[in-house]
């Protein structure tokens, strides 16, 4: 590179903050700014915005724990007994009886041996392959494979990319979305290759589609080819299966799963927080190997304390998460029968077709005037002519708030000529 066309690209503050800004510019023209809307109170079925009280249809909050007494009861409790904060990673001075009690309980939950305790999911994910791939096992010359759905969340994807950079032995083959036919011929094609470790990656629940991951042929694949199964249930986990623990047991698969991740941030409470379950091998081997588990602060007490209390309520009975089911099922049925065009399935994810991004974005701009709260998604982030709203529906919502969020779709959408 000769000297003028490196000074031609060399910004100083005064120029990036220019570029940055028109780069916004772009972003906006491109209609994919993402607005924040304040919430005046607590989350839940129903929100405070702009004084008014709307019908929350966006959050993840499928169990309504985010809010729920005995939770808020128990990060109290955990706050008044174990303290606010740890000052501390995990193996310094950042662990205390209820972090180990939470990881026990996580695993039986799961059906699995051992569970490791992340800051976020997403951190968990961006820590797992890079760990797991990270000694050499006594060998030489090898190299690792990540069979990973294009679909999965955007935490796997860059922690496939962080292992195929930091590792180095890593390749990525990514799938397209639940083909397994397509994941058959990669790893029938691959068998000759003499792969170190394969791990074939799925999230239970894909958040675009609220559809799930099709477990019993990823399980029969995974033993045939001896790669670990690797589920990110963190839309799941709380939410599918009679007792809600996750995919594995809407399918009819439960124990058969290698290695989960999930959050903490979602059914199980909603504040933040998440995991890595499975052998007792492979978490003792993460404790020592993860990064942001040996770099990054411990979970805070009152959201430990709180996840536990969590686990208890699913434990004792089914009722949240049949309250959720018997809600999204109600959802879906209403919401077909007022001439919407939704993807079928059972999950509390509903996406709610509309084609256009203009449309999708129209929509939830009159339906918050309306009264409802709920997100619109278009592309890039879903195929072109794919945009859509993404309804989520919760144990939180009583039958009144449903129904007025069911009226207001009604009236929006023959205003906007949608049914
Ligand atoms: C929400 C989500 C995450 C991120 O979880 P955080 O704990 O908020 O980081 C990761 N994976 C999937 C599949 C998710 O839906």
């Amino acid at each position: 590179m000769t000297a003028s066309t490196k000074s031609s690209v060399s910004l100083n503050q005064e120029t990036l903050y220019k570029a940055l800004g028109a780069d916004l510019e772009k972003v906006k023209e491109a209609k994919t700014y993402k607005i924040e809307v304040p919430i005046e109170d607590e989350q839940g079925g129903e929100v405070t915005v702009n004084g008014r009280r709307v019908v929350m249809l966006a959050s993840n909050n499928y169990l309504g724990l985010a809010n729920h007494p005995r939770i808020r009861e128990a990060a109290r409790k955990g706050l008044d007994q174990y303290g606010f904060g740890m000052a501390s990673v995990r193996f310094i001075c950042g662990t205390q009886t209820i972090h180990k009690q939470l990881e026990e309980r996580l695993a039986s939950f799961l059906g699995v041996e051992d569970a490791i305790l992340h800051s976020s999911c997403f951190a968990a994910n961006e820590a797992f392959f890079t760990a797991l791939f990270s000694g050499d096992l006594g060998m030489s010359n090898y190299r690792d494979v990540i069979y990973s759905d294009k679909l999965n969340h955007a935490s796997i994807i860059d922690g496939v990319r962080l292992s195929r950079i930091a590792v180095k032995s890593t390749d990525a083959r990514p799938y397209e979305h639940n083909d397994i036919k397509g994941l058959t011929a990669m790893l029938e094609e691959d068998a000759s290759k003499d792969y170190r470790i394969k791990v074939i990656a799925t999230d239970g629940v894909f958040s675009m589609e609220g559809d799930v991951a099709p477990l019993p042929e990823l399980i029969a694949l995974s033993k045939k080819y001896g790669a670990l199964l690797f589920v990110d249930d963190s839309h799941s986990t709380g939410v599918l299966g009679a007792t809600g623990r996750g995919t594995a047991e809407h399918q009819g698969v439960f124990g058969q799963i290698d290695v989960y991740t999930g959050t903490l941030g979602k059914a199980l409470g909603g504040a933040a927080g998440g995991y890595i379950a499975g052998k007792k091998e492979l978490i003792d081997y993460l404790r020592q190997k993860s990064r942001p588990y040996t770099f990054s602060n411990t979970v805070p007490p009152p959201i430990v304390a709180a996840a536990i209390e969590a686990i208890n309520l699913l434990q004792e009975d089914n009722s949240l998460v049949a309250k959720s089911r018997e809600n999204t099922a109600y959802f879906r049925k209403e919401i077909v029968r007022l001439g919407f065009t939704i993807l079928p399935g059972d999950h509390p994810i509903v996406p709610v077709m509309l084609g256009e991004a203009a449309v999708a974005q129209d929509m939830s701009r009159v339906l918050l005037e309306e009264g409802v709260y709920v997100r619109g998604l278009w592309y890039p982030v879903v195929p072109k002519g794919e945009a859509r709203l993404r309804v989520q529906i919760s144990a939180a919502h009583t039958k009144e708030q449903l129904d007025r969020a069911l009226a207001a779709f009604q009236k929006v959408g023959k205003k906007l000529s949608v049914i």
